[in-house]
């Protein structure tokens, strides 16, 4: 590990940097098939933080046997509910009182600041597991009143059952490493699934640090199993392999075209997390004394790189120049640094990828005749930072207006009444999830109705619970995570029917 001023970080982190990580393959911590192992890089400096074991087709093929044996013949499936339950409970136990070390290693890899790993990512990512701990108990089917029209006089008994899927194939995203791992697999253990879970390549860590903790609950071998590596070889492995059930992926929307095709060869199940555009509204007649803060965090949160950032910020004219300079100060303001800084508010972006692709956008914004209110510009020239920026004279068929920046850049643009807004906020591919910022009640859920879109916040961005149902409409995804709707994603349901 290179420059990272190592006195402020947990001892336990450092240790754990030290030698490459391996993957957790049937309840062993292995290397990698090839041998190889890949860098994990820290994006405030762009210096290696970590090696990892390299996952490919023959780990992914590894992983799957293992989590096939586990689903088909281990004690997982014979396990009771409340057994699963426990052990779901547990692994959040020992989520929290390794908080402070999941804190530095979400920091560390993807860039966010510490603060915010200890305040939202780690304690959310317990209280999923918690919530689905809960589930596992309550997973059940229905009685059916059957009237078979051919055998008059005939009686059943008719129920359903809803089995796990099986062998779950979880491909997640770097933006909220250690949280996509906890939504992924807190409702594949709730309904006694078993799972191989790939990591993005440039965040690997906390999933590593979480599988030691799954082994120390004592979840069955084979239950978990976790291959790090590179989208276009362990992902694609995952995705196309005939021995997996189902796959989960959150991502790009890119990526989620992929995967349904890589899926079709087996027609296993899909669900998907995919990319946004989300509106965020705000009328004239909003609270601006929350509307604009909101506004801000609503684009700025985790730099941006939220799927659901209210990215298209639409303004009723009359008060377009007050939201736009309310927002463009919050932006000037927010102390842009390392995430270890306890000062900082907004980290580096992810990746050197992510960088480069954050300022082309600007760059192709303001070659078609956006301005910057505020920012606009990479920050430094070590790491990954760029300034928070909001852009104006924005027209909506510009790229930076249509497509996902995935970065702390926001468009704000004027309209001039609910019923033109409407088709407005609605012309996109995405359907992720929409903010209305307004005093009026009535108007709120009107809006609320119209809006395409799998979440709507009003008078508030960004809130997420265990058990509020997320997801996209149109080419933002497939299925729910979280609530009880996800647990669609990992049961199948068989209708048992009984003469008697
Ligand atoms: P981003 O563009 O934001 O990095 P991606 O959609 O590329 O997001 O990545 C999300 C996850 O999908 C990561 O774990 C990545 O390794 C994986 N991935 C990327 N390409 C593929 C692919 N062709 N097949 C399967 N998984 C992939």
């Amino acid at each position: 590990m290179a420059t990272i001023s190592t006195t402020q970080i947990d001892p336990r982190v450092l240790s754990f940097l030290e030698k490459p990580r391996k993957m957790l393959i049937n309840g062993k911590w292995v290397d990698a098939v090839s041998g190889k192992t890949f860098p994990t890089y820290d994006p405030s400096t762009g210096e290696v933080l970590a090696q990892v074991a390299e996952g490919d087709r023959a780990d992914i093929d590894l992983a799957v046997k293992s989590a096939r044996k586990a689903f088909d013949e281990g004690p997982w499936r014979k396990m009771t509910p409340s057994e699963r339950g426990r052990l779901i409970w547990k692994l959040a136990d020992l989520i929290e009182q390794h908080l402070e070390e999941f804190a530095f290693l979400e920091s560390l890899d993807n860039g966010k600041p510490l603060t915010v790993a200890r305040a939202a990512d780690v304690p959310l990512a317990a209280d999923l597991f918690r919530y689905m701990a809960g589930w596992a108990t309550k997973i059940e089917g229905n009685t059916i009143p059957l009237s078979v029209p051919y055998t008059p006089g005939a009686k059943y008994l008719s129920y359903t059952l809803r089995e796990p899927v099986g062998v779950v194939g979880q491909i997640i995203p770097w933006n909220f490493p250690l949280l996509m791992a906890a939504w992924k697999l807190g409702p594949a253990l709730a309904t006694g699934c078993t799972v191989v879970l790939k990591p993005a390549e440039q965040t690997p860590l906390s999933a590593l640090r979480l599988g030691e903790l799954i082994v120390e609950a004592g979840f069955p071998e084979g239950v978990v199993n976790i291959v790090p590596g590179y989208g276009e070889t362990a992902g694609a492995a995952l995705a196309a392999h005939a021995d997996v059930d189902k796959i989960a992926f959150t991502g790009s929307t890119e990526v989620g075209r992929l995967i349904v095709h890589a899926a079709a060869g087996n027609l296993k199940r899909v669900s998907l997390e995919l990319g946004g555009k989300s509106p965020n509204v705000i009328f004239k007649d909003a609270d601006m004394d929350v509307a604009i803060p909101g506004a801000a965090s609503g684009i700025f949160f985790n730099h941006g790189q939220c799927c659901c950032a209210g990215s298209r910020l639409y303004i009723e004219k009359e008060v377009f120049d007050k939201v736009v300079e309310g927002v463009a100060a919050s932006a000037k303001k927010i102390r842009v640094g390392s995430g270890l800084d306890p000062k900082t508010q907004m980290g580096p972006l992810v990746s050197e990828e992510q960088l480069n692709r954050v300022c082309g956008y600007l760059e192709s914004g303001f070659s078609q005749g956006a301005k910057a209110a505020a920012g606009g510009h990479k920050k430094g020239d070590k790491g990954y930072f760029v300034e928070p920026t909001v852009l104006v004279d924005t027209t909506e068929d510009m790229k930076v207006v249509q497509e996902e920046i995935f970065g702390p850049v926001v468009v704000a643009m004027p309209f001039s009444s609910a019923d033109e807004i409407v088709p407005r906020a609605n012309d996109n591919v995405y359907g992720l999830a929409a903010g209305i910022w307004t005093r009026d009640i009535s108007k709120a859920h009107r809006m609320a109705e119209s809006f395409q879109a799998g979440t709507v916040w009003i008078n508030c961005y960004n809130i997420f619970d265990a058990a509020l149902p997320f997801g996209g409409y149109k080419q933002s995804g497939w299925g729910r995570e979280m609530g009880h709707e996800v647990l669609n994603n990992y049961t199948q349901t068989k209708a048992v029917c009984a003469r008697i």
